[in-house]
């Protein structure tokens, strides 16, 4: 089977995934405009299979969905064996994912991590909901999860925990269909019923990439859900939860319910209870711990970079010269993102170069002016420091002097 066929009998699949799912939720119209875009959105095996790098990170792109089509990476089709149940359905994963996003595009405008986070769970509810409909033999099905990277898992915490509350009122499955193939209004609308005009907030800042400032936010509604309302905690930890059920298509743990939960008190729960919240802040404890871990890989990660990159030690004029523009073109690209690795890079480039805005805004004036390599004169290139360099900058912009007015 060439790899043209496999992902062809794979996305027919998925497409069926969705469909069976979609059609217990939605009305004929609005899967009539999902079937359509099957018909018109062709997916093809992406062969210059994509790469990220960046911060000395490589995250391989199993798929993509641009305005004409979806891609779905070479290596992710080569490397699944169809005829594995669990290497099928990550392949399906992939593809649902993409196809969530070019479904949401039919009515919406995207929807940064909020979207990301929805679209891996919205794969899994529609694989799991097939394997449990379409398979004769239910027994011992572990839920599928979707895999995805740890910044994605961050804000699928979040949705999870929403979830967690609208399931309790049955509305899960159905505002997951009107979030991915419906109105985002009218999804607002429920949410901001059950939860509060804070939902609005949250939802505005959600549609940034800031994992803490969302979090936070959301773990204020929910502490105010559980005081007005309670919260049936019991659930959480029901036993069989990796079991595949039609209770369960999507369930995975929310450290950020449980932060929420904590928060709230244990007084906001019912004795019986009780045994429940103190697992919820055994969690809370290790997803702090586990976060705290990974921050500091960041950090790590992103200091060794700034080190050996952007280091001047050793270098030759050029190897300097270009170092400087790389330097600014990364900084350019990173100081208004609000993303972590961004917000780490800053901070610690900070240290190296204090005033590194007016740094890149010097030698940018000095490029445009055509003066950027005389920022080298009299410099000893042995024991060459970026101070060295704002230094001669200053003297070719004359700055304290009044022949150069700002
Ligand atoms: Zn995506």
């Amino acid at each position: 089977m060439s790899n043209e066929e496999k992902l062809f009998s794979c996305v027919k699949l998925a497409q069926s995934y969705i469909s069976l799912f979609l059609k217990e939720q939605m009305n004929s119209e609005q899967l009539q405009n999902v079937e359509s875009l099957f018909l018109s959105c062709p997916v093809v095996v992406d062969n210059n299979s994509q790469e990220v790098i960046e911060f000395g990170k490589t995250t391989n792109i199993g798929g993509q969905a641009t305005t004409d089509k979806i891609s779905i990476s070479l290596s992710d089709i080569e490397k699944t064996n169809i005829n594995n149940e669990f290497e099928l359905n990550k392949l399906l994963g992939t593809i649902i994912h993409e196809y969530a996003h070019k479904i949401r595009a039919i009515n919406n405008v995207y929807g940064e991590m909020f979207e990301e986070a929805f679209a891996s769970i919205f794969a899994e509810v529609c694989i799991n909901n097939a394997r449990l409909k379409l398979s004769d033999n239910q027994d011992n099905k572990e839920v599928f999860e979707m895999l995805d990277s740890v910044n994605y898992q961050k804000f699928e915490s979040q949705v999870r925990g929403i979830l967690y509350i609208l399931k309790q009122k049955n509305l899960d499955q159905k505002l997951i269909a009107e979030y991915i193939a419906g109105n985002q209004e009218k999804f607002k609308q429920a949410c901001t019923q059950i939860f509060g005009n804070t939902f609005i907030e949250y939802f505005n800042t959600i549609s940034s990439r800031n994992n803490d400032a969302s979090e936070t936010l959301l773990i204020g509604i929910i502490i105010q859900y559980i005081k007005q309302n309670g919260l049936n905690i019991c659930e959480y930890w029901h036993k069989d939860a990796n079991q595949l059920s039609q209770n369960n298509v999507y369930f995975r743990g929310s450290p950020t319910l449980c932060k929420g939960i904590v928060a709230a008190g244990k007084e906001s729960f019912k004795p019986e209870e009780q045994e429940f919240y103190r697992y919820c802040k055994s969690s809370v404890e290790i997803a702090n711990e586990n976060s705290s871990f990974i921050n500091q890989e960041k950090i790590d990660r992103i200091k060794h970079l700034i080190e050996t990159k952007f280091s001047l030690k050793g270098k030759s004029l050029e190897e300097i010269y270009d170092t400087i523009i790389d330097l600014c073109s990364t900084y350019i690209q990173h100081q208004n993102r609000d993303d972590e690795e961004s917000k780490i890079f800053i901070e610690e480039i900070t240290k190296m170069i204090p005033n590194i805005n007016s740094f890149k805004t010097k030698f940018v004036n000095l490029r445009v002016a055509g003066l950027d390599k005389s920022i080298f004169e009299n410099i000893d290139l042995e024991n060459i420091t970026y101070n060295d360099i704002i230094s001669n900058m200053d003297k070719l912009l004359n700055i304290g002097t009044d022949s150069f007015s700002k």
